[in-house]
């Protein structure tokens, strides 16, 4: 596919001097990440509240550059475009069975008629309703309906600027589909739609294999941005393709090694006063952490649960409330702790315990263990799950390290850090079931509809571009999300001769399809250019009497230091291909 860039929705043409960019010289003190920093000093945005922001136009071109970005992959891919509304009536997220579900960040409110009301943050429910409503046949399936739409989350910590904020913009789509088949390939469609989609934006990204979270369903995909700054963590195999959400990541268990053979020795209680975390308590008994067992205590809604792990490996919740099929999932508090195993918090340990016990697949190789003795200042040695004490089942229930192997093949593991922009999910019937979204196949017989679902965050994809890519002057876009492909800085506008090629050029771009923005202001040349880095328009043409002294204008891009002299007369030609070259380079 060759994408021109007269193909390319939106393209404007602006007059610094008839604009509105309030850049900034100082970092500001609120921004921590370089992202925010930048969006802010280059005038896009403006903080109104805690998570919420005023866009302003040059962020808001931008983001105007990605939504037509997402919008032309959407409908390539056989999606269509519907818009939801922002309010959504509590009635449909109580008969999902979400309304009690979501926690906070769902921000809730009752209208005048006393009729519960929240702000959506994403809309399996609302797209649902609709669908149950006006589909009713198997001969009106598969499809996918897609927005471009404003969300509300009530994040707990809304930070980074408009990488996490509270109202942002998100594409969502939705699938329905008659059978798994149709589902795997509405699902595949997405995820070389999104693949694109990152593509064009000029992102170094990665889909990993993710947990489906709040959202549930049956599998899902996030796309991640290759970024230092990222929040999420990622795992991915420097020999195969496998790539996972580090709280998703498969462990492989080992095969059984000498440990397993060892005799059953004879339950030694011993005293470790004050003794009480993994360090030193191995200290304490001079043994390695591989021969502890943790025993942490949760509570979920069906009451405190213990888990049991290794005690040089990590716990990972996301797993934990995965086999436990809960809901709710927190670290026990000191007094149900006491409550469950007698003794204060630091003694946990398995034998005598009455609650649900799930182990971690290591356990099963161990023998011997050494663990708390549900007594305050004991631990017991010699411990063995079968004989003093049984789990309900092991599983894979810790965080992987960077010693496992790759899941899939063995390989040896990267671990990373990203920035989550897509996140793609097989739901399956969980919201078609709960909402009676039916449709009559083919032998009349009343049958759920198969959904995914599909979300990008608009905004997250400006700021993850700038995060990775920007210099210590200022932003570097990737041509297809900058605001304008083309900056011009004309110097001595008081030059009839400067003013007049300048403002040619601008038009005659302009005709060629590109967006123009002039720097028509008068200003010295040094707070021009600096100007000019800040807001980080790839391609930059300088018009000066210097340039035209050789009857030529001046080309640079950003940020290159390279400076190419093209002769007035050819240069919309010449920068028509380098912009163009700038698009290609996304293919
Ligand atoms: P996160 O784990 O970062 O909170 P999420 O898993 O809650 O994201 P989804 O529900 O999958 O996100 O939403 C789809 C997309 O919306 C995300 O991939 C992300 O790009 C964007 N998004 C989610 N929350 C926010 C937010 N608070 N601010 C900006 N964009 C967001
Ligand atoms: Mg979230």
């Amino acid at each position: 596919m060759t994408y021109d860039v007269t193909y390319i929705m939106g393209a404007i043409s602006r007059r610094y001097s008839q604009f509105f960019i309030p850049t900034l010289k100082e970092i500001p003190a609120e921004a921590e990440l370089i992202s925010h920093q930048l969006m802010l000093r280059a005038g896009m945005i403006r903080k109104l509240a805690a998570g919420i922001y005023n866009y302003l136009p040059f962020g808001l071109i931008a983001l105007k550059k990605v939504e037509g970005i997402v919008r032309e992959e959407m409908d390539r891919a056989g999606a269509i475009e519907v818009l939801l509304p922002g309010v959504q009536p509590g009635d449909l997220w109580m008969e999902s069975g979400r309304w009690d579900y979501y926690g906070p960040e769902l921000l809730r409110f009752r209208d005048r008629h006393n009729r519960e009301s929240c702000l959506g943050p994403t809309h399996e429910e609302v797209i649902t309703d609709l669908v149950r409503r006006e589909i009713h046949s198997y001969k009106q399936l598969p499809i996918n309906l897609y927005q471009i739409q404003t969300k509300f989350r009530d994040e707990i910590r809304p930070r980074f600027g408009v990488m996490r904020a509270r109202e942002f913009t998100m594409k969502d789509a939705y699938s329905f589909d008659i059978d798994e088949g149709g589902a795997n390939r509405s699902y595949e469609r997405m995820y070389v739609a999104y693949e694109a989609i990152f593509r064009r934006c000029g992102l170094k990204f990665r889909a990993v294999e993710a947990d489906t979270g709040p959202i549930g369903g049956s599998f899902s995909h996030e796309f991640m941005v290759l970024a230092n700054s990222g929040e999420d963590e990622i795992v991915s195999c420097q020999n195969c393709n496998y790539a996972s959400n580090l709280e998703k990541a498969e462990v492989v268990v080992r095969q059984c090694d000498s440990k397993c053979t060892e005799r059953e020795k004879e339950l030694q209680v011993v005293d470790t006063p004050e003794i009480k975390t993994v360090d030193e308590v191995t200290k304490f008994l001079s043994i390695g952490p591989e021969k502890l067992v943790k025993t942490l205590i949760y509570q979920t809604e069906h009451g405190p649960v213990a888990a049991l792990v290794r005690g040089d490996h990590e716990l990972n919740e996301t797993k934990l409330r995965n086999v436990l099929n809960v809901q709710e999932l927190a670290m026990a508090d000191p007094e149900t702790v006491s409550d469950v195993t007698g003794a204060p918090m630091g003694f946990a340990g398995a034998i005598g315990l009455e609650v649900r016990k799930v182990a971690d697949l290591a356990l099963k190789e161990m023998k011997n263990m050494v663990m708390g003795a549900n007594e305050k200042d004991r631990h017991i040695l010699n411990v063995n799950e079968g004989r003093d004490f049984q789990v309900e089942k092991y599983a894979d229930l810790r965080m992987i390290t960077p010693s496992d192997p790759c899941p899939r093949c063995g390989g040896e593991l990267r671990f990373g850090k990203g920035i989550e922009v897509g996140h793609i999910f097989k739901l399956g019937t969980k919201y078609s079931k709960a909402l009676n979204a039916n449709f009559l196949d083919r032998s009349g017989r009343e049958t759920p509809i198969i959904m995914g679902c599909y979300g990008i965050g608009i905004e997250r994809i400006v700021a993850a571009a700038i995060e990775q890519s920007h210099d210590e002057n200022g932003i570097v876009f990737p041509v297809s999300i900058s605001p304008f492909e083309v900056m011009i800085l004309a110097l001595e506008l008081h030059e009839a001769r400067v003013r007049k090629v300048a403002e040619d050029l601008y038009h005659n771009l302009s005709d060629l399809g590109m967006g123009v923005f002039l720097d028509d202001r008068d200003e010295r040349p040094g707070f021009k250019f600096k100007d000019a880095d800040l807001l980080g328009i790839p391609v930059r043409v300088t018009v000066s009497l210097r340039t035209l002294k050789k009857d030529s204008v001046e080309i640079k891009l950003r940020p290159k230091p390279d400076l190419r002299l093209m002769p007035v007369d050819k240069a919309p030609k010449a920068i028509k291909e380098v912009v163009q070259g700038l698009y290609d380079s996304l293919k």
